[in-house]
């Protein structure tokens, strides 16, 4: 019985299965997490190739089964774990990055993202099943209907690539909505650091907070129209016009006022 608390909808079409292994091409010695492996539909073929897979799992009642099914695969770990407060760095092993995957519980899908994002310094490569409308927004670039806080963070730390469309035949129960695979894969050099993740962060939040303002008033409690314009962004423009670069640029901008800021404090306490 699939509860629906936890997000649950079980794949079931071997073709898809086979897919969406196929696109992950797991190898013996890769360090495989599964987040929700559920019945253990995609587990089962991962196993097959790669019986030190590692899952974390947050049902009770599914661990059992979990270990019944897979009993002959001795190195075959479970984690009874929440994925959204798990520390997957602790799974890493020889430096060995990890390459997750999972068909996402949809209604912890954007938070568990951002949790993962956190982390992308001990991930290879991430395969997700998701909603295919966070699939687009993930992939969203400026002017997009979807663009907004989801793709610029994980385009600041992923190179993101939608990989194909599921329908909702595909498990049991049938989820509402259409599904697709993407894959993120953790930029070796960020393309656009920035000196402040932090201050990054908060620029983005508050600016698609106000999506539909100029950034004169989205951002308007952060930074003058004048330092805008030193930057050569145009305040008249919208959130959902400005590049990763463009939130970058301003994001530096408020973090060495803030450093200056803090400069000329320590001195006057000379
Ligand atoms: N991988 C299986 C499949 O494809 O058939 C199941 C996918 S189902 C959409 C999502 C799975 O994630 C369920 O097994 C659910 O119990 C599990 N889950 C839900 N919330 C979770 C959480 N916070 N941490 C870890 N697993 C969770």
């Amino acid at each position: 019985q699939a509860r629906k608390r936890f997000g649950q909808n079980f794949l079931h079409d071997p073709g898809v299965i086979e897919r969406i292994v196929r696109a992950i091409n797991p190898k013996p010695d890769d360090a495989i997490v599964e987040i929700g492996p559920g019945l253990g539909a995609i587990t089962e073929e991962i196993l097959a190739v790669n019986p030190r897979l590692q899952v974390v799992e947050l049902d009770r009642d599914l661990i059992p089964v979990l270990r019944t099914k897979f009993f002959n695969y001795p190195e075959f770990r479970i984690h009874e774990a929440d994925a959204l407060k798990f520390d997957f760095s602790q799974l890493v092993e020889g430096g060995n990055r990890l390459r997750i995957i999972g068909n996402l519980p949809y209604n912890i899908s954007t938070p568990l993202i951002f949790h993962l994002l956190g982390q992308a310094g001990v991930v290879k490569d991430m395969h997700f099943m998701l909603q295919k409308e966070v699939v687009q927004r993930l992939a969203a670039v400026p002017g997009d209907n979807n663009y907004g806080r989801l793709g610029i963070m994980a385009q600041y730390f992923c190179k993101v690539q939608p990989l194909f469309e599921v329908g909702p035949g595909a498990f049991r129960p049938a989820p509402k909505v259409d599904s697709a695979i993407v894959r993120l894969v953790p930029h070796d050099t960020l393309p656009h650091p920035a000196k402040d993740l932090g201050t990054l962060q908060a620029v983005v939040r508050t600016a698609f907070n106000a999506r539909r303002k100029t950034l004169r008033k989205a951002l308007g409690g952060m930074i003058s129209v004048e330092q805008l314009h030193s930057l050569g962004i145009n305040d008249g423009l919208r959130p959902e016009n400005l590049s990763l670069a463009d939130y970058v640029l301003i994001a530096d901008l408020l973090a060495d006022e803030k450093a200056d800021g803090r400069d000329s404090h320590e001195v006057s306490n000379d």
